[in-house]
Order: structure tokens, then C-alpha cells, then sequence
């Protein structure tokens, strides 16, 4: 046996064999402790923004969080670089990445009675990061990078539902994915003991549960995508929570702090608010029906209600944008900015009403501004846009390149500007000619357009090598290949025989 030895070591070694620091079960890794602390690090930020961004009215709010979460990960025995942040979203939700960045939803916290149901939601998910939930579903593969419509929830309309690009994809897939009901289990099940172990009531973990039952029953599909599609209730989660706190009691493991009087205080502006955020959700479902004067209406509402939340500025300024009223649109969105620098979609919009109104050197910094913060089609379309009217076609390919990434109007357009521009130049890197024989023995030439833009004054060159003459070129033209489409023609041959060919589109037009 002593020979097997070798290749088993070598085995473990290739598939990274480790157990896992919180449930002590031995499994295999892919992906290690520096590498899940990476992709948390690049993800938080593009994951934040497409989800509303953080809440920022009461700083206060995102401080206590960060307090709680802190007192429960001291007994996850996982010594990660653990944050907490508080979106700007109504949807009750809440998620982490792997790494522990984490990020609970104001329209969770104003659902919840107590500091000991915060922290049961929150020792559920730094189980998920702690027990490397994340990192398994992306060894596994089955986090859903293309699936951007779940992702879009909480970014403030669906302008810019389907433009996330590359850096934008794998944080939409962390954040929304379903981890399974092994992983959800096994949150709950560590989740209720750190919280115990830091003291609180453990008997909050289910009264979340049945919270979260009722909730799940007859509410709008809003907020089924939120935390329901991701952490699905059952009648079984409130009854194996409730086994499992007497099975902590036994243990002598429970806490009996249940926060009331904290939570209310620290909650207080945001549960006042909460009139205010119902009329810029109604605002943001009027745009989405293209109901612009309605939206106005109700976004005046919100913004009477709480003149500092940046988000009320920021969604006027997209209505006044959608009217047409671009000078106008500019200074909702200044506001916006004067009181929330972070926050992609203010200079994405201001970037579009500034380039409007020809201002392109401050419409270009908007664009960059909003790319750093989140990568969006619609930022590197306009980005290109600017660089084509300044006569950078060079820049404009890049950005038009990374545009038609996204699977949506605006990606399609940037592709169609992407062709124009480039076809002309590198007509070979859009096309496709092979030479092929029939039956007959005749030659012809194939002419692929591997765009789906039509392409007009297909030329194409033909070189052949005959055993008597030798070299001849041939310039053969097309004419007009429709997008995703080939055409056929015959090239002549002559009476001797061919020894070889190549073809290639040497000039081609799309306008
Ligand atoms: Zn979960």
C-alpha cells in the first residue's frame, strides 16, 4: 500500500484538501482563504452600487450595524476582514460575499424588532462567508454571471438592468445566487450559536424565521427576488431553529439580550422615513412605466419628507433627464452629489444631460467617474460617443468594444458603432472568406459577416497559385452582406491546374 501513498498525497495537494473553519468537516478547495478575501475586495463595491448603494441620511445606523456584526463574528473562530454596510434599498435583504463583506438592506432593518434578530440575520450570513458558502458555489460553478435581471434590483430604475459588464457580472452573480439547502442549514444552525455566544437571545432566531414565513406569504414579487429567492423560509427553518436553541440551552450556550430599546433607537430614522421611501418607490415605478409627471409628483413627496436623502435628488434629477430637461436635470443631480459622492448613478445621469447639452469635458468626467464606481454599457457607450466627436477613433473602438459587451439595446448599439468605425479599418477582423470546390470541380468563395450588422462594398481579394502562371490576385466584389449572413461567388479558373488559394475581405463599409 506503501505505493499508493505518492499519488494520494499528490492528490491532495492538486485539489486543495482543508477543513473548513467553521463546520470542522474536511472538503475540498479551490479557492483559498487570500483568494475568497480578493474576490470579496473587487466585488463589494460594484455589488453595493447595483443594489442602491449605501444608506447614508443616518451614518449613525451603518455604525451600530457594523457593531453588532462585530460583537457575533468574534465567536465565528474565522478570522476574516469582516464589513458591514447598510444599502439604500427597500427590499428586506441581506447577503455576504466570501471574504465577509456583508451588506443588509434598510428595507430588512425596518422590518426587524430587536438587536438580537439583527444579529440572528447577521450570524446567518457571516456563516455563509466563514464557511466558505460563496467560494463553493463559484468551485462548483454555479454562480449565474449571466443572469443580471435579479441583480438589478435596488438600482434606482431599469435603465441600466441589463449594462453591467465583466467587473459588474461576478458581484450580480455573488449576491443574488441560492446557496442550497445544505449551506442555509448549516447558517442557521452556526448562525443561532455565535449570536448565543455573543450574548443574545437565541429565541430570536426564530421568531426572525416565523417573521420571515409571514412575510414570504402574499407580498409582491419584489420582495420574493430579495431575500426569499436567496434564503428561501420554511416552517422547517422555524422548527429546526427552535430545536436548535435547546440544544444550545443544553450546552449551557444562550445569551438572554434581546437589544428592544437599542435597535428602536439606532432604527428610529429610518422607520420615520419610511413614508418618504414609499413615494420614491412609487416614483421609480412611474418611470418605469414611463409615467414622468407622475413620478415628478411623487418624488417631491419623498424629497418634502427628507431633503437629504441624495437618492430623492438623484431620481429627479433621472425624471427631469427622461423629460428632456437636461439644465434642469443637472442641478437635481449636483444636489445629489452635495450630499453623496459615491454613488454611480448620479454622474452616470449627470454625464448624459451634460453631454446633451454639448458640456463633453464635464460629461466625460461624470462617465469616468461613474465607471469606477460601477462598469456600466452605457458609461463606456457614451465614453465612446465623446472620443468619436473628438476624432479619437482609436479610444472610441475601446470603449465602443467594451460597451457591446452587454446583452441589451444600448450593447447592440455600441456594437453597431463598434463595426462603422472599425470595419473599414480591419475589415478582416469581421469577416470571414474561404475558398471551397462543388461537385464540378468550379471554385467559389465564401464571404462571412461575423457581425450582426449588415455590411455594404464587400471587397474581397483572392491569391491563387497555378502550377504553369504562378501568383495571381484577384479583386472580387461582394456587395452587400447582411448581418450574420455569407454570399457565394465563383472565382474563374483557369485551364491548368491550381496548387493553392487564400481569400480575404480587404475593404468593407456598414454606412
Ligand atoms: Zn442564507
Amino acid at each position: 500500500m506503501v505505493k499508493s501513498a505518492l499519488p494520494l498525497l499528490l492528490l491532495g495537494l492538486l485539489t486543495g484538501c482543508a477543513v473548513n473553519p467553521v463546520t470542522g468537516k474536511n472538503e475540498i478547495a479551490f479557492i483559498g482563504t487570500e483568494q475568497q478575501i480578493e474576490i470579496g475586495r473587487k466585488n463589494y463595491v460594484p455589488a453595493q452600487q447595483m443594489q442602491g448603494g449605501q444608506y447614508k441620511v443616518d451614518p449613525d445606523l451603518t455604525t451600530y450595524v457594523a457593531g453588532v456584526g462585530k460583537r457575533v463574528v468574534a465567536h465565528s473562530g474565522v478570522d476574516l476582514p469582516y464589513e458591514f454596510v447598510v444599502l439604500n434599498n427597500s427590499i428586506p435583504n441581506a447577503w455576504a460575499m466570501p471574504g465577509g463583506k456583508l451588506a443588509i438592506n434598510r428595507g430588512l432593518l425596518t422590518e426587524l424588532e430587536n438587536e438580537a434578530e439583527l444579529a440572528a440575520v447577521l450570524g446567518h450570513e457571516v456563516t455563509h462567508a466563514a464557511a466558505r458558502h460563496g467560494a463553493k458555489s463559484m468551485e462548483r460553478g454555479t454562480i449565474l454571471q449571466g443572469v443580471l435581471l435579479g441583480a438589478a434590483i435596488g438600482t434606482r430604475n431599469s435603465e441600466y438592468a441589463g449594462a453591467l459588464l465583466a467587473g459588474g457580472q461576478l458581484a450580480a452573480g455573488l449576491v443574488t445566487q441560492k446557496y442550497g439547502r445544505d449551506a442555509e442549514r448549516e447558517s442557521d444552525y452556526y448562525g443561532t450559536k455565535f449570536m448565543a455566544q455573543a450574548g443574545y437571545d437565541p429565541n430570536a432566531a426564530v421568531t426572525l424565521q416565523e417573521k420571515f414565513v409571514k412575510m414570504s406569504q402574499g407580498r409582491k414579487s419584489g420582495w420574493i427576488d430579495g431575500l426569499f429567492a436567496s434564503h428561501p423560509p420554511s416552517a422547517e427553518r422555524v422548527e429546526n431553529n427552535r430545536a436548535r436553541v435547546q440544544e444550545l440551552k443544553a450546552q449551557g450556550i444562550t445569551g438572554s439580550d434581546l437589544g428592544v430599546e437599542r435597535y428602536q433607537r439606532a432604527t428610529k430614522r429610518i422607520r420615520d422615513d419610511k413614508p418618504a421611501y414609499a413615494a420614491f418607490d412609487a416614483a421609480r415605478s412611474a418611470i418605469e412605466s414611463k409615467q414622468y409627471d407622475v413620478a415628478l409628483g411623487e418624488i417631491d413627496k419623498a424629497l418634502r419628507l427628507q431633503p437629504a436623502e441624495a437618492q430623492f435628488h438623484g431620481l429627479r434629477g433621472d425624471i427631469r433627464r427622461l423629460q428632456g430637461k437636461h439644465a434642469d436635470a443637472v442641478s437635481n443631480y449636483d444636489r445629489a452629489i452635495g450630499r453623496d459622492d459615491g454613488f454611480f448613478a448620479y454622474y452616470l445621469g449627470r454625464g448624459v444631460s451634460h453631454a446633451a447639452l454639448k458640456q463633453r469635458a464635464d460629461a466625460k468626467n461624470d462617465f469616468s467617474s461613474s465607471l469606477k464606481l460601477l462598469p456600466t454599457a452605457v458609461a463606456y457607450n457614451e465614453m465612446g460617443k465623446l472620443a468619436e466627436a473628438e476624432g479619437n477613433q482609436d479610444e472610441a473602438v475601446r470603449y465602443y468594444a467594451a460597451a457591446s459587451q452587454a446583452q441589451d439595446a444600448t450593447g447592440q448599439a455600441a456594437l453597431t458603432s463598434l463595426v462603422r468605425l472599425d470595419l473599414p479599418r480591419q475589415p478582416e477582423r469581421y469577416t470571414k472568406a474561404e475558398l471551397f470546390n462543388d461537385n464540378a470541380g468550379r471554385l467559389f468563395v465564401r464571404v462571412t459577416n461575423g457581425t450582426p450588422v449588415a455590411m455594404r462594398d464587400v471587397r474581397v481579394r483572392v491569391m491563387l497559385r497555378w502550377a504553369a502562371s504562378g501568383e495571381q490576385s484577384l479583386a472580387l466584389d461582394v456587395g452587400n452582406v447582411a448581418g450574420g449572413q455569407y454570399v457565394v461567388r465563383e472565382v474563374p479558373l483557369r485551364q491548368e491546374s491550381l496548387l493553392a488559394g487564400q481569400a480575404q475581405v480587404v475593404s468593407a463599409r456598414t454606412n
